[in-house]
């Protein structure tokens, strides 16, 4: 029987959502490309991010940094001395593993943050042998996940790294851009873009990936007068928490999550964005913020919770998003190994930050795996229109009578309101819905012989299959009146 996992990335291949990157020369593991539908996909969610996040307040702002970036930088984040996982190599057939993932499939418990000698002890107790030959395992060793780079071609080489999150751009960038905004806390500084790490074994598809695309908002506060935050907004709305210890997940009210959580209005105010944000994607419910044992979150998280999102494919929970307290870890790092000052002025420390982090690709994954149906003559995707690859199709019912030139008239309209829509006159009227089903199209657009007669097209719905007639010239209208996404606009 075919997996849910297996449909999913099998329609993603075949219609060009999501691809191995150079498969035709074999692809590297941990690479992938999006297609003509999945960039579509992708776009539409990073502008939905976009809407969501820096709408929140006046002085948040999205930068564009270098990929690229001097060694210093990862000096002062701490990223040379601590950013390495460790790696178990077969002593026989030279496989690498992580070794507290190979534990955890192994043991069924989690393993992050112990140390190499713990892991090695943890190995030879439960006689951990390779998968693939049964040979034992070498000692474990700490690999950095770092990729370095020779930038120019002089002697004295100078060493860049691919950046490993794209927040050490707002961290260089905080003294310019706080400065440039007239010193005004919060300052958020927003990142979509790329981002690296050599991972030992990438897996699960784009869960873990060697190239990847990060959303990721740095909030820069004063901690010791901590901004207002419109939490009306969102005190009685429920977050749903996984706290250290608990069994299982529980909803919260904001207004009771500040005692709780034992967290102040400002930081359950994003977290309950953050909630709002994933499920305005079609995730009403499969989602749960995951608070991280001190053993597991960095030493200068003083909050720690992974948004986590359930998948079908994976039959479990997964790490989509990050909510973080940094404190002053990120800029007092830069500070002291730049000797800039970069203190508040007229105070002897440095701002806060508090990161919202998101994995871009493991959210449109999560979305596509989620919004997958299976019907006995059709599979599609019920994907909110926010993240849909286009509102609708357009379609000729055949390809005489004058039926092309009024479709093609009607698809113009309708790109001229702003409505993202193609034209298809190829193959018949059902294998053009199923298509467009298939990559979830939310309406489709068919002109036929009354529409020459009365004016009126079809519409048809993807989920439920029901059709209504509309006044061609009424259609933008009746399309924005149906979209009511998230966002509410097309
Ligand atoms: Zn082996």
């Amino acid at each position: 029987m075919t997996s849910h996992f297996e449909k999913v990335t099998e329609i993603s291949l075949k219609r060009a959502i999501i691809y191995p990157d150079a498969e035709m020369h074999g692809q590297m593991s941990g690479f992938f490309d999006y297609g003509s539908v999945g960039s579509e996909i992708k776009r539409r969610w990073e502008n939905a991010w976009r809407e969501h996040f820096l709408s929140l307040n006046q002085n948040f702002h999205e930068i564009q940094t270098t990929i690229v970036m001097p060694e210093q930088v990862f000096k002062a984040s701490g990223h040379l001395e601590h950013f390495h996982d460790p790696v178990a190599v077969c002593s026989k057939c030279g496989v690498s593993e992580r070794a507290d993932h190979l534990l955890e499939e192994f043991l069924g418990e989690k393993f992050e943050g112990l140390t190499v000698q713990e892991l090695n002890a943890l190995m030879k107790k439960h006689k951990i042998v390779c998968t693939k030959c049964k040979a034992p395992f070498k000692e474990i060793e700490d690999k950095s996940l770092m990729f370095p780079l020779q930038v120019g071609a002089s002697e004295d080489k100078t060493i860049g790294y691919l950046r490993p999150e794209t927040a050490q751009g707002p961290y260089a960038s905080f003294k310019r851009e706080f400065r440039a905004n007239r010193q005004k806390l919060p300052l958020g500084l927003a990142i979509i873009g790329k981002a690296f790490r050599n991972e030992i074994s990438p897996r699960q598809f784009v869960f873990r990936t060697r190239e990847f695309t990060q959303a990721e908002l740095q909030v820069f506060f004063d901690p010791k007068e901590l901004p207002e935050v419109p939490f009306h907004e969102v005190k009685d709305y429920e977050l749903i928490v996984l706290p250290v210890g608990a069994k299982d997940a529980k909803k919260v009210k904001c207004s009771k999550a500040v005692k709780e959580l034992g967290m102040s209005e400002f930081f359950v105010y994003f977290m309950a964005k953050m909630q709002q944000f994933i499920e305005s994607m079609g995730l009403p419910g499969k989602f749960r913020f995951a608070q991280l044992s001190d053993e597991e979150k960095a030493f200068y998280n003083k909050y720690h919770w992974d948004l986590e999102v359930f998948c079908p494919s994976f039959g479990k929970f997964v790490e989509v998003a990050g909510f973080h307290y940094r404190t002053d870890h990120d800029l007092g790092g830069h500070a002291a190994v730049s000797k800039e000052n970069l203190n508040i002025p007229g105070k002897d420390y440095v701002p806060h930050v508090l990161e919202l982090s998101f994995g871009v690709d493991r959210n449109v994954f999560a979305v596509l795996d989620n919004a997958f149906r299976e019907e006995s003559d059709r599979t599609y995707f019920a994907l909110p229109q926010a993240v849909a690859p286009w509102d609708a199709g357009v379609y000729p019912l055949v390809n005489r009578e004058s039926m092309p030139e009024k479709a093609l008239e009607v698809f113009k309209a309708l790109r001229e309101s702003g409505i993202k829509a193609f034209y298809d006159a190829s193959g018949t009227i059902g294998k053009r819905y199923a298509r467009a089903d298939e990559v979830g199209v939310p309406f489709g657009i068919t002109i036929d012989g009354d529409t020459l007669k009365d004016g009126t097209v079809t519409v048809r719905h993807r989920d439920s299959k029901e059709q209504e007639r509309v006044s061609a010239a009424q259609l933008p209208e009746r399309l924005c009146e149906l979209a009511a996404t998230p966002q509410g606009k097309l």
